[in-house]
């Protein structure tokens, strides 16, 4: 078993490994990929998405559910098209990203549609395809839902964020449940929230739900959102409206650093169910929405290492991935690990790098005090990529976004090609 720069393979993410000192996915050294399709390259693993799918189906088995899979985190349509062919519904945050849904065929009944901001025009095209749900987040965003509806005389599904005060333990950017933040409504305004939502002829109560965060890696905020949730539902049946279907939101959390060790999700899921059932709520309709643990850890971005630049205070590895392709580092200070394609022999001289991309920004990084042996030409693969890497990236400095590939067994498909600089400009006009 190889071992590079400290890193043993057991740390690997699932179905990557190092085979014949090559990093794989699955069955493909990802070293032919990069030759073959340039770099940065997206590669991604299809039984790593579906194992970490499948966990989610064991911990669900036996209880009416729907697991609506957050597409915002990876909405390349093959992606999309793998988790709904094995089952999945679709939590939309944009009428962009409801036609990605349709375009792969998940049945419009399987749509959850989330976000604080939605348009009329939006709320239009759900409504004409006859979404499962939508997930409020307002009062005002009622009124305006039930109006549309009415206008096409409709009833709208819908189901009401509450906000349960709860500290998810991550950081603030990506914490969504405590009462400073934009999204839900407060506990003590949910009972009477429920009661308009009931007398509105445009509307439909069918559900309630709650979303904490992101990148959770504990079990106990869950817990305490299960309960406060719970507590609102009792509140607003004993007003007489009556809730279908419990979401309790994505968030679950990945292992970044090969330490982090947030619960799997069948073994979460225990623990919730016993929660629910032991509340009396264990034969409701639940519903999830994870995004960043059913692909996180099954994307890799491959990058080539262009200059090695030793400075007097830092060593910088010039890369030809950026903040473009991995927005993740500069915005939320995140943490990838960076491991060689091929390493290099065990005694080569390593040295501590900043790894950096090609962007005119200081926070053009990628990863921060990095020990590894290369030269320039390398390549390196920086791990857990699958979730809200290419669905953040830009053009900024008119970088075309990287192909992305998904590997099956000893078999890669090209998912995405390389966006070009005529695809870039295709809506511009000279003066
Ligand atoms: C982003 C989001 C999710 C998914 O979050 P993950 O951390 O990727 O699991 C689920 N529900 C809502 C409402 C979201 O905004």
């Amino acid at each position: 078993m190889t071992t590079t720069a400290g890193l043993p393979d057991s740390t690997l993410p699932p179905f990557f490994s190092y085979q014949d000192q090559a990093l794989h996915a699955e069955g493909v050294p990802l070293q032919r990929l990069a030759e073959e399709h340039g770099t940065p390259l997206f590669v991604y693993s299809r039984a790593a998405i579906l194992d970490a799918l499948a966990a989610y189906q064991r911990g669900l088995a036996g209880r009416e559910h729907l697991i609506c899979y957050a597409m915002k985190a990876n909405s390349s349509l093959a992606i999309l098209q793998t988790l709904v062919q094995a089952g999945c519904g679709l939590d939309i945050v944009s009428g962009g990203e409801l036609e990605r849904a349709l375009a792969v065929g998940v049945s419009p009944d399987k749509i959850i549609f989330s976000g604080v901001g939605k348009t009329r025009a939006e709320m239009r095209q759900a409504l004409q395809v006859g979404i499962g749900c939508f997930n409020v987040e307002s009062r005002a965003e009622l009124d305006v839902l039930d109006e549309v509806a009415r206008e096409m005389g409709l009833r709208a599904p819908v189901s009401v964020r509450v906000n349960p005060n709860v500290d998810a333990k991550t950081h603030p950017y990506i914490s969504t449940g405590l009462k400073g933040n934009k999204f839900g409504i407060a506990q003590e305004d949910v009972v009477e929230t429920y009661r308009h939502a009931a007398a509105c002829a445009g509307l439909r109560v069918v559900g309630i739900d709650c979303h904490i965060g992101s990148q959770i890696t504990q079990t106990g905020p869950y817990l305490d959102a299960m309960d406060r949730v719970l507590d609102a539902v009792e509140s607003i049946e004993a007003a007489g409206v009556k809730i279908e279907h419990i979401d309790f939101g994505g968030g679950l959390g990945i292992d970044y650093q090969g330490n982090d060790n947030p619960p799997a999700a069948d073994a979460l899921w225990q623990a919730l169910l016993q929660r629910l059932d032991a509340r009396g709520f264990g034969d409701r309709k639940i519903c999830i929405e994870p995004g960043r643990s059913l692909v996180g850890n099954a994307g890799a971005c491959l990058t080539e290492v262009l200059f090695l630049k030793p400075g007097e205070q830092k060593n910088f590895l010039i890369v030809d991935a950026a903040m473009n392709d991995l927005p993740r580092p500069a915005m939320y200070q995140a943490f990838h690990r960076i491991v060689p394609v091929q390493p290099r022999a065990a005694d080569a001289s390593s040295t501590v790098w900043d790894v950096v991309g090609p962007v005119c920004e200081s926070g053009d990084w990628i990863g921060r005090d990095r020990e590894l042996a290369v030269h320039s030409g390398d390549l390196l693969a920086v791990l857990s990529a699958g979730a809200y890497c290419m669905s953040m990236a830009s053009n900024y400095n008119t970088r075309g976004r990287a192909a992305e590939v998904l590997v099956d067994g000893t078999q890669a498909h090209l998912i995405r090609a390389r966006e070009s600089v005529a695809d870039q400009t295709r809506l511009e006009r000279l003066l």
